[in-house]
């Protein structure tokens, strides 16, 4: 079953009015997902590559998954309490990432020449 944004959001923020998390600070919630960002970075930390991710525990895959929604849980409901609609703002932001970064660019060697000469040409 897949869901939308909104109705992650719908159900997020009736989960924590329901237990009286309304009118929340702001840099409360930032910090939140500081603090989740950081707990998700861990499973990620002296990791090079992706590989070790395919043969993890179902245990190890549950852990990773719920930091993963423990972000969207704090990050959701800053934007919903400032009004900012995810789902909107995906649509409006989308076009301008598709302008921004051709498909054919060569992103490996413009990054090659940004460090080699310390001058961005793709952003
Ligand atoms: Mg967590």
């Amino acid at each position: 079953m897949s869901k939308s944004i909104q109705e992650i959001t719908h159900q997020i923020v009736e989960f924590a009015e329901a237990r009286g998390w309304k009118n929340e600070n702001p840099s409360h919630l930032l910090n939140a997902i500081f603090i989740e960002m950081a707990e998700l970075g861990e499973h990620y930390q002296w990791k090079n590559d992706f590989n070790k991710f395919k043969d993890m525990s179902e245990e190890d895959r549950t852990s990773l998954g719920f930091e993963f929604v423990d972000v969207i849980f704090y990050l959701f409901r800053l934007a919903h309490n400032s009004g900012i609609d995810i789902e909107e703002y995906f649509d409006k932001k989308l076009p301008k990432l598709n302008e921004k970064f051709k498909i054919g660019t060569d992103y490996g060697k413009a990054h090659k020449d940004y460090r080699a000469t310390g001058k961005n040409k793709l952003y």
